[in-house]
């Protein structure tokens, strides 16, 4: 079974195409710069593999619908294809930022749900468009082939009121449904599945806290399989420190800002979203960087992995008191994958409150691989896993389609 997966952004649309016989990535490849002048196409032919074969081209590019025609020439082309026509796609999963309250599973498009993600634009302006334009444009493309949307909020659908309401006029509620969602839900809910696969419990038993740690950084707290809390909020800028957003800083900062530097909310707007975190705190964002940084004596570079990491730990210890008792903490994503130091640095204090974490295991953890990093002693474990956002997404959109399936049957018979 063969599925395409779809992540539109506003100018941008990364693919995958999964044969989920195998498990494999057939090809994996990225549309940049949509609408500029000179756009950027790069596809990558059964990547990982002694077939790996790689393609970079520049062209103009419009729009998405010029973009996906792209992508459908080249998966099915003669020097970079994988497949012989798009018949053979049996699925095409759409990563959706927003879902909102509306969605809290993945669902099969129709035309209800396409005005359902349009209704959620407010509260995702910059991401829904992309996401609906990819939509729009797959089904012109591919008529017959069936689309899945599975939205990076669903998952944090299971929050009760006292996780996802703010303490401010009830009426900000009702009438803008201003409250907590939470992003990353995707990857959130992939690694809490693999964690109770290593713990050998099933989903439902199952408590952990994930740490996805990427350039966009977010934790979830995970009881009993269910999200309870999670560190984004109405938008992905809440919570952890991250590449170039501030995660949480004094709500009272807008007012401050405007005041004493006479930024308009938009500039203030950019100023946390793209300005900030490690970027502000020390002029880079990818944490490989800032590690060189330090090794040569920059003291901005040390303070914001210090930053960074506290934060880690502080929602680490929020979470800890909310869940009640947790089986793992699982880091997973670019740098909670990769980065021994972030992950010791984060972990430095937990011993007092049952997490050890082994620091020769933790320094020693191969790339890429499930690894207990904690000590045998430790009651709750920590984990690094690799986290897959387009498997899940892939697996989502195949039981979608089965879900599907198996109703149309019940119904013949
Ligand atoms: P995204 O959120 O875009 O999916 P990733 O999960 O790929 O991002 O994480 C990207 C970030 O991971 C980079 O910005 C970089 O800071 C970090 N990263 C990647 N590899 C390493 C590494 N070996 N050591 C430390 N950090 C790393």
């Amino acid at each position: 079974m063969k599925i395409l997966i779809l992540n539109s952004g506003s100018s941008s649309v990364k693919y995958q195409l999964l044969d989920m016989t195998e498990q494999t990535v057939l090809a994996s490849g990225l549309v940049e710069r949509i609408g500029e002048a000179t756009s950027k196409v790069k596809h990558v032919r059964r990547p990982g593999t002694d077939q790996e074969h790689s393609h970079s081209e520049a062209m103009s590019i419009r729009d998405h619908a010029t973009g996906l025609t792209r992508v459908v020439e080249l998966i099915t082309g003669p020097e970079t294809g994988v497949i012989a026509s798009v018949s053979e796609i049996q699925g095409i999963g759409h990563r959706i930022v927003h879902g909102g309250e509306a969605f809290s599973a993945p669902t099969l498009v129709d035309e209800a749900v396409i005005q359902g993600i349009k209704d959620q634009i407010p509260l995702a302006p910059l991401h829904n468009p992309g996401g609906l334009a990819g939509i729009e444009t797959a089904l012109r493309l591919m008529p017959g082939v069936p689309n899945v949307a599975v939205f990076d909020t669903a998952f944090h659908q299971t929050m009760s009121p006292e996780a996802y309401r703010y303490a401010i006029p009830k009426e900000l509620y009702s009438e803008l449904k201003i409250r907590r969602y939470g992003f990353h839900g995707t990857s959130h809910f992939y690694v809490a599945k693999q964690c109770a696969r290593i713990l050998k419990k099933s989903l439902q038993e199952t408590s952990c806290i994930t740490v996805h740690l990427g350039n966009g950084c977010s934790m979830a707290a995970v009881k009993h399989g269910k999200c309870i809390d999670t560190s984004m909020g109405l938008t992905p800028l809440a919570g952890l420190v991250m590449g170039t957003r501030s995660g949480d800083v004094d709500p009272a900062l807008h007012a401050f800002l405007a005041d004493n530097k006479g930024l308009s909310i938009r500039e203030i707007d950019t100023l946390l979203n793209k300005e900030s975190g490690l970027k502000g705190m020390c002029g880079h964002n990818d944490m490989r960087d800032i590690h060189d940084l330090i090794a040569q004596g920059d003291t901005d570079a040390q303070v914001a992995l210090r930053v960074f990491c506290r934060r880690v730990t502080q929602y680490i210890g929020q979470y800890l008191a909310l869940l009640d008792g947790t089986d793992a903490i699982c880091f997973t994503a670019g740098i909670g994958e990769n980065d021994a130091t972030v992950r010791r640095l984060s972990c430095a204090t937990l011993a007092g409150l049952g997490a050890i974490l082994d620091t020769q295991r933790n320094a020693d953890a191969l790339r890429g691989q499930v690894t207990e990093i904690s000590t045998p002693a430790s009651l709750i474990k920590i984990f690094i896993i690799p986290t897959n956002e387009e498997l899940e997404i892939a697996t989502q959109t195949m039981e979608v389609l089965g879900a599907k399936e198996a109703e149309r049957e019940s119904g013949t018979h």
